[in-house]
Protein backbone atom coordinates (compact mmCIF):
# COMPACT_ATOMS: atom_id res chain seq x y z
CA UNK A 1 0.00 0.00 0.00
CA UNK A 2 1.65 3.46 -1.18
CA UNK A 3 -0.10 6.68 0.37
CA UNK A 4 -1.34 9.60 -1.45
CA UNK A 5 1.55 11.71 -1.29
CA UNK A 6 3.86 8.98 -2.50
CA UNK A 7 1.47 8.85 -5.72
CA UNK A 8 0.44 12.46 -5.77
CA UNK A 9 1.71 16.56 -6.11
CA UNK A 10 0.11 18.54 -4.34
CA UNK A 11 -0.33 21.70 -5.89
CA UNK A 12 -2.64 25.31 -5.38
CA UNK A 13 -6.34 25.62 -3.40
CA UNK A 14 -9.21 24.78 -5.65
CA UNK A 15 -11.73 25.83 -3.38
CA UNK A 16 -12.56 25.00 0.43
CA UNK A 17 -16.05 24.25 2.50
CA UNK A 18 -16.47 23.73 5.86
CA UNK A 19 -15.43 20.17 6.15
CA UNK A 20 -12.46 19.94 3.42
CA UNK A 21 -9.98 21.61 1.26
CA UNK A 22 -9.42 20.45 -2.61
CA UNK A 23 -6.30 20.71 -4.36
CA UNK A 24 -4.98 20.43 -7.28
CA UNK A 25 -3.04 17.48 -7.60
CA UNK A 26 -1.02 15.42 -10.27
CA UNK A 27 0.11 11.95 -10.88
CA UNK A 28 3.75 11.91 -10.21
CA UNK A 29 4.13 9.00 -13.33
CA UNK A 30 1.29 9.35 -15.34
CA UNK A 31 1.21 13.75 -14.67
CA UNK A 32 -2.53 13.84 -14.95
CA UNK A 33 -3.59 16.28 -13.10
CA UNK A 34 -6.90 15.44 -10.72
CA UNK A 35 -8.79 17.21 -7.38
CA UNK A 36 -8.09 16.00 -4.51
CA UNK A 37 -10.79 17.07 -1.88
CA UNK A 38 -8.99 16.55 1.64
CA UNK A 39 -11.08 15.86 4.68
CA UNK A 40 -9.61 15.46 8.25
CA UNK A 41 -11.42 13.63 10.18
CA UNK A 42 -11.03 12.33 13.99
CA UNK A 43 -11.46 9.24 15.11
CA UNK A 44 -13.67 10.80 18.12
CA UNK A 45 -16.51 12.24 15.24
CA UNK A 46 -18.09 9.95 14.35
CA UNK A 47 -20.86 11.84 12.57
CA UNK A 48 -17.94 13.40 10.50
CA UNK A 49 -16.69 10.03 9.82
CA UNK A 50 -20.20 8.47 8.28
CA UNK A 51 -20.54 11.93 6.79
CA UNK A 52 -17.03 11.28 4.35
CA UNK A 53 -17.93 7.68 4.07
CA UNK A 54 -21.25 8.25 2.95
CA UNK A 55 -19.73 11.14 -0.15
CA UNK A 56 -17.36 8.26 -0.51
CA UNK A 57 -19.62 5.12 -0.96
CA UNK A 58 -22.46 7.92 -2.97
CA UNK A 59 -19.68 9.13 -5.51
CA UNK A 60 -18.50 5.68 -6.08
CA UNK A 61 -21.71 4.56 -7.71
CA UNK A 62 -22.21 7.84 -9.67
CA UNK A 63 -20.72 7.95 -13.62
CA UNK A 64 -22.49 10.59 -15.55
CA UNK A 65 -21.18 13.33 -18.09
CA UNK A 66 -22.56 16.10 -15.85
CA UNK A 67 -21.22 15.01 -12.85
CA UNK A 68 -17.31 15.43 -11.57
CA UNK A 69 -15.93 12.03 -11.85
CA UNK A 70 -14.53 10.11 -8.94
CA UNK A 71 -11.17 8.37 -9.85
CA UNK A 72 -9.27 7.36 -6.56
CA UNK A 73 -10.00 7.50 -2.82
CA UNK A 74 -6.64 7.09 0.18
CA UNK A 75 -8.01 6.07 3.66
CA UNK A 76 -4.85 7.38 5.97
CA UNK A 77 -5.68 7.47 9.68
CA UNK A 78 -7.93 10.64 10.13
CA UNK A 79 -7.43 12.19 6.60
CA UNK A 80 -9.46 10.96 3.69
CA UNK A 81 -8.49 11.70 0.03
CA UNK A 82 -11.04 11.82 -2.35
CA UNK A 83 -9.40 12.09 -6.02
CA UNK A 84 -11.84 13.70 -8.91
CA UNK A 85 -11.06 14.25 -12.45
CA UNK A 86 -9.98 17.91 -12.71
CA UNK A 87 -12.27 20.50 -13.85
CA UNK A 88 -10.77 23.86 -15.56
CA UNK A 89 -13.71 25.91 -16.42
CA UNK A 90 -14.48 27.33 -13.09
CA UNK A 91 -18.03 27.76 -10.87
CA UNK A 92 -21.32 28.59 -12.51
CA UNK A 93 -21.00 31.22 -9.54
CA UNK A 94 -18.05 33.14 -10.94
CA UNK A 95 -19.44 33.03 -14.67
CA UNK A 96 -22.85 34.34 -13.49
CA UNK A 97 -20.58 37.34 -11.76
CA UNK A 98 -19.03 37.53 -14.75
CA UNK A 99 -21.78 37.85 -16.83
CA UNK A 100 -24.43 39.21 -14.94
CA UNK A 101 -26.99 37.23 -16.39
CA UNK A 102 -27.48 34.59 -18.99
CA UNK A 103 -29.35 34.74 -22.47
CA UNK A 104 -32.37 32.61 -22.19
CA UNK A 105 -30.55 30.15 -25.05
CA UNK A 106 -27.35 29.59 -22.76
CA UNK A 107 -29.52 29.36 -19.75
CA UNK A 108 -31.54 26.67 -21.73
CA UNK A 109 -28.49 24.73 -22.51
CA UNK A 110 -27.40 25.11 -19.12
CA UNK A 111 -30.40 24.26 -17.21
CA UNK A 112 -30.53 20.79 -19.69
CA UNK A 113 -27.24 19.98 -18.11
CA UNK A 114 -28.17 20.35 -14.84
CA UNK A 115 -31.61 18.85 -14.87
CA UNK A 116 -29.67 15.49 -16.57
CA UNK A 117 -27.15 15.28 -13.58
CA UNK A 118 -30.09 15.56 -11.23
CA UNK A 119 -32.35 13.23 -13.38
CA UNK A 120 -29.19 10.76 -13.14
CA UNK A 121 -28.98 11.03 -9.66
CA UNK A 122 -32.77 10.74 -8.77
CA UNK A 123 -32.81 7.38 -10.91
CA UNK A 124 -29.87 5.95 -8.67
CA UNK A 125 -31.98 6.96 -5.46
CA UNK A 126 -29.58 9.66 -4.57
CA UNK A 127 -30.83 13.44 -3.57
CA UNK A 128 -28.28 15.56 -3.69
CA UNK A 129 -29.60 18.04 -1.62
CA UNK A 130 -26.89 20.80 -2.05
CA UNK A 131 -27.50 22.44 -5.80
CA UNK A 132 -26.12 25.89 -6.28
CA UNK A 133 -24.16 27.47 -8.47
CA UNK A 134 -20.61 27.01 -6.22
CA UNK A 135 -21.22 23.31 -6.64
CA UNK A 136 -21.89 23.56 -10.35
CA UNK A 137 -18.26 23.59 -12.20
CA UNK A 138 -17.70 24.42 -15.79
CA UNK A 139 -15.58 21.83 -17.78
CA UNK A 140 -13.44 24.19 -19.35
CA UNK A 141 -13.18 27.97 -19.97
CA UNK A 142 -14.52 27.22 -23.96
CA UNK A 143 -18.37 28.75 -24.70
CA UNK A 144 -19.79 24.77 -25.28
CA UNK A 145 -17.56 24.09 -21.84
CA UNK A 146 -20.27 20.77 -20.04
CA UNK A 147 -21.65 21.15 -16.61
CA UNK A 148 -20.52 19.27 -13.42
CA UNK A 149 -22.02 18.94 -10.75
CA UNK A 150 -20.16 18.47 -7.65
CA UNK A 151 -20.24 18.66 -3.86
CA UNK A 152 -21.52 15.27 -2.43
CA UNK A 153 -21.06 16.33 0.75
CA UNK A 154 -24.74 16.74 1.75
CA UNK A 155 -26.08 13.73 -0.24
CA UNK A 156 -28.45 11.49 0.81
CA UNK A 157 -29.83 8.01 -0.51
CA UNK A 158 -33.19 7.31 -0.51
CA UNK A 159 -35.76 4.57 -1.42
CA UNK A 160 -37.43 5.82 -4.68
CA UNK A 161 -40.26 8.49 -4.13
CA UNK A 162 -40.81 8.01 -0.54
CA UNK A 163 -40.06 10.77 1.99
CA UNK A 164 -38.35 10.85 5.05
CA UNK A 165 -37.18 13.45 7.88
CA UNK A 166 -33.24 13.28 6.82
CA UNK A 167 -32.32 16.57 9.29
CA UNK A 168 -32.54 20.03 8.16
CA UNK A 169 -29.27 20.57 5.65
CA UNK A 170 -28.52 22.66 2.43
CA UNK A 171 -28.07 26.26 2.10
CA UNK A 172 -30.41 28.67 2.84
CA UNK A 173 -31.57 30.82 0.23
CA UNK A 174 -31.97 27.09 -1.72
CA UNK A 175 -33.94 25.35 0.67
CA UNK A 176 -37.40 23.70 -0.09
CA UNK A 177 -40.19 25.02 1.99
CA UNK A 178 -40.72 21.15 3.29
CA UNK A 179 -37.19 21.38 4.87
CA UNK A 180 -38.04 24.99 6.24
CA UNK A 181 -41.47 23.28 7.72
CA UNK A 182 -39.20 20.34 8.95
CA UNK A 183 -41.69 17.76 6.51
CA UNK A 184 -40.47 14.91 5.34
CA UNK A 185 -38.89 15.57 2.03
CA UNK A 186 -37.49 13.84 -1.14
CA UNK A 187 -35.83 14.00 -4.42
CA UNK A 188 -38.22 16.98 -5.10
CA UNK A 189 -35.63 19.05 -3.19
CA UNK A 190 -33.10 19.25 -5.87
CA UNK A 191 -35.71 20.78 -8.09
CA UNK A 192 -36.98 23.50 -5.91
CA UNK A 193 -33.15 24.40 -6.06
CA UNK A 194 -33.04 23.99 -9.54
CA UNK A 195 -35.61 26.54 -9.74
CA UNK A 196 -33.58 28.99 -7.68
CA UNK A 197 -30.51 28.97 -9.83
CA UNK A 198 -32.37 28.84 -12.75
CA UNK A 199 -33.81 32.40 -11.67
CA UNK A 200 -30.77 33.35 -10.84
CA UNK A 201 -29.14 32.49 -14.24
CA UNK A 202 -31.31 34.41 -15.82
CA UNK A 203 -31.77 37.75 -13.45
CA UNK A 204 -28.60 37.68 -11.68
CA UNK A 205 -30.27 37.83 -8.14
CA UNK A 206 -31.63 35.35 -6.04
CA UNK A 207 -35.64 34.76 -5.81
CA UNK A 208 -35.87 34.92 -1.95
CA UNK A 209 -33.61 37.20 -0.33
CA UNK A 210 -33.71 38.99 3.17
CA UNK A 211 -30.41 40.06 5.21
CA UNK A 212 -32.53 38.36 8.36
CA UNK A 213 -32.68 34.56 7.41
CA UNK A 214 -35.57 34.06 8.99
CA UNK A 215 -38.14 36.17 7.09
CA UNK A 216 -36.37 34.72 3.99
CA UNK A 217 -37.47 31.57 5.07
CA UNK A 218 -40.91 32.78 5.50
CA UNK A 219 -40.96 34.38 2.03
CA UNK A 220 -39.20 30.42 1.02
CA UNK A 221 -42.39 28.59 2.67
CA UNK A 222 -45.23 31.21 1.02
CA UNK A 223 -43.60 30.90 -2.24
CA UNK A 224 -43.13 34.55 -2.04
CA UNK A 225 -41.02 35.95 -5.30
CA UNK A 226 -41.30 37.61 -8.39
CA UNK A 227 -40.48 39.10 -11.85
CA UNK A 228 -39.71 42.56 -11.42
CA UNK A 229 -40.09 44.93 -13.73
CA UNK A 230 -38.34 46.42 -15.89
CA UNK A 231 -35.14 43.25 -16.16
CA UNK A 232 -37.99 40.76 -16.63
CA UNK A 233 -40.46 42.01 -18.79
CA UNK A 234 -38.14 40.73 -21.98
CA UNK A 235 -37.86 37.19 -20.89
CA UNK A 236 -40.54 34.57 -22.29
CA UNK A 237 -43.52 33.51 -20.29
CA UNK A 238 -42.31 29.67 -21.33
CA UNK A 239 -39.35 30.33 -19.03
CA UNK A 240 -41.35 32.22 -16.26
CA UNK A 241 -43.46 29.03 -16.44
CA UNK A 242 -40.16 26.81 -16.04
CA UNK A 243 -39.80 28.49 -12.72
CA UNK A 244 -42.92 28.73 -11.60
CA UNK A 245 -43.20 24.94 -12.01
CA UNK A 246 -39.79 24.31 -10.19
CA UNK A 247 -40.51 26.53 -7.46
CA UNK A 248 -44.05 25.07 -6.80
CA UNK A 249 -44.33 25.14 -2.86
CA UNK A 250 -45.92 21.96 -2.67
CA UNK A 251 -44.00 19.02 -3.35
CA UNK A 252 -46.44 16.97 -5.08
CA UNK A 253 -47.04 19.74 -8.07
CA UNK A 254 -43.69 20.62 -7.86
CA UNK A 255 -41.87 19.26 -11.72
CA UNK A 256 -39.67 16.29 -11.77
CA UNK A 257 -36.55 16.62 -13.31
CA UNK A 258 -37.96 14.53 -16.08
CA UNK A 259 -41.02 16.84 -16.39
CA UNK A 260 -38.61 19.54 -16.57
CA UNK A 261 -36.55 18.24 -19.51
CA UNK A 262 -39.81 18.12 -21.48
CA UNK A 263 -40.39 21.41 -21.34
CA UNK A 264 -40.86 23.57 -24.24
CA UNK A 265 -38.31 26.21 -23.01
CA UNK A 266 -35.68 22.70 -22.61
CA UNK A 267 -37.11 20.84 -25.40
CA UNK A 268 -37.90 23.26 -27.91
CA UNK A 269 -35.16 25.67 -27.22
CA UNK A 270 -34.93 26.40 -31.05
CA UNK A 271 -37.93 27.88 -31.16
CA UNK A 272 -39.09 29.10 -27.75
CA UNK A 273 -36.34 30.23 -25.37
CA UNK A 274 -35.80 33.70 -26.74
CA UNK A 275 -31.84 34.86 -27.77
CA UNK A 276 -32.80 38.42 -27.09
CA UNK A 277 -32.77 38.54 -23.30
P1 LIG B 1 -17.28 21.51 0.02
O1 LIG B 1 -18.08 20.34 0.50
O2 LIG B 1 -16.18 21.84 0.95
O3 LIG B 1 -18.13 22.66 -0.43
P2 LIG B 1 -16.78 20.93 -2.80
O4 LIG B 1 -16.79 19.52 -3.24
O5 LIG B 1 -17.97 21.79 -3.14
O6 LIG B 1 -16.47 20.96 -1.24
O7 LIG B 1 -15.48 21.64 -3.36
C1 LIG B 1 -15.19 22.98 -2.99
C2 LIG B 1 -14.77 23.77 -4.21
O8 LIG B 1 -13.59 23.17 -4.78
C3 LIG B 1 -15.79 23.78 -5.35
O9 LIG B 1 -16.78 24.78 -5.18
C4 LIG B 1 -14.89 24.04 -6.55
O10 LIG B 1 -14.58 25.41 -6.66
C5 LIG B 1 -13.62 23.27 -6.19
N1 LIG B 1 -13.66 21.92 -6.78
C6 LIG B 1 -14.28 20.83 -6.30
N2 LIG B 1 -14.14 19.75 -7.09
C7 LIG B 1 -13.39 20.16 -8.14
C8 LIG B 1 -12.88 19.52 -9.34
N3 LIG B 1 -13.12 18.23 -9.60
N4 LIG B 1 -12.16 20.26 -10.19
C9 LIG B 1 -11.92 21.57 -9.92
N5 LIG B 1 -12.36 22.23 -8.84
C10 LIG B 1 -13.09 21.56 -7.95
MG1 LIG C 1 -19.43 22.86 -2.12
Amino acid sequence: MTTFHENYDVFEELGKGSFSVVKRCSHKVTKAEYAVKIAHVSYANEKAIRRIEREERICRKLNHINIVQLHNVYTERETRYLIFDLVTGGELFEEICNRKYFSEADASVCMQQILESVQYCHSMNVVHRDIKPENLLLSSKNKDAKIKLADFGLSVEVSNEKTYWFGFAGTPGYLAPEVIKKNPYGKRVDLWACGVVLYILLAGYPPFWDEDKYKMYEQIVHGDYDYPSPEWDPVTSEAKNLIDSLLSVDPEKRFSASDALRHPWIANRDRVASKLH
